[in-house]
């Protein structure tokens, strides 16, 4: 059964009354909670998404978003069997450094404030997409034109075969199972090279990013931005 509730984790007032009948509008249920403290004892597997201010009155946010990822990890490990939900930072801390911090540590999305709601709120379905997504771990996966089938390890544009390296596949498939995400070079550099003992340094990315947008064409190359300073993110306007 699908939760449509959020953890809503904020100690301003007044966002978190605009916010809670904003989601209220899109038929989600809002827990708030002001401290960390309180966040901390909070059971996640009960949400289906938390909206976490990193600013709280007793603490930092990071802890929280800390916690839930080493939740996740474990979940990977296969030593414990439970539920974290995606993170969504919600913050008015816009320099690089916290942003990339909260990418690198696991958030899902990383919000500005002051926030536009409507902005938000596509951000909030996309996470939640996403979310279902992986949880029905989809064999063909699609971006625009892009169909990556990952039984086969094929990839095509608009029905046509694009002849990938194993690097350029792994590169996509990343982008891919992570639409509307914007992931960190840092991110992306763990997870995609990491287990390959392969010497890899920053510039490797870069280059293995233009050949595979030059294989993909002049169409769906577009699909995948540049995040100035820092990284990368696979759009899908139609999603
Ligand atoms: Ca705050």
């Amino acid at each position: 059964m699908k939760t449509r509730r959020i953890l809503l984790i904020e100690d301003d007032d007044t966002i978190a009354y605009g916010l809670t009948q904003l989601l209220a509008d899109e038929g989600f249920e809002t827990i708030l909670v002001r401290f960390l403290k309180e966040a901390m004892e909070v059971e996640p597997g009960s949400f289906c998404l938390a909206l976490l201010d990193l600013g709280l009155p007793d603490g930092e946010g990071w802890d929280f978003l800390e916690r839930l990822c080493t939740v996740r990890t474990t979940e990977k490990g296969g030593l414990q069997k439970g539920f974290a939900p995606p993170v969504i930072i919600l913050t008015a801390r816009e320099d690089e450094a916290d942003i990339m911090r909260g990418l690198d540590m696991g958030a899902d999305d990383y919000v500005t404030k002051p926030f536009l709601p409507g902005v938000l709120l596509s951000r909030i379905r996309a996470v939640l997409r996403r979310q279902e997504r992986f949880s029905g771990e989809e064999e063909m996966i699609s971006c625009g034109k892009l169909v990556l089938d990952r039984q086969k390890t094929t990839v095509t544009a608009g029905g046509e075969r694009i002849e990938l390296t194993a690097g350029e596949f792994r590169l996509l498939f990343c982008f891919m199972e992570n639409k509307n995400r914007t992931l960190t070079r840092n991110a992306l550099l763990a997870r995609l090279w990491d287990n390959e003992g392969d010497f890899v340094n920053d510039n490797t990315l870069t280059v293995t990013v233009r050949r595979l947008r030059e294989k993909l064409g002049e169409e769906s190359r577009n699909l995948i931005k540049t995040v100035r300073g820092i990284g990368y993110r696979m759009e899908d306007c139609d999603d």
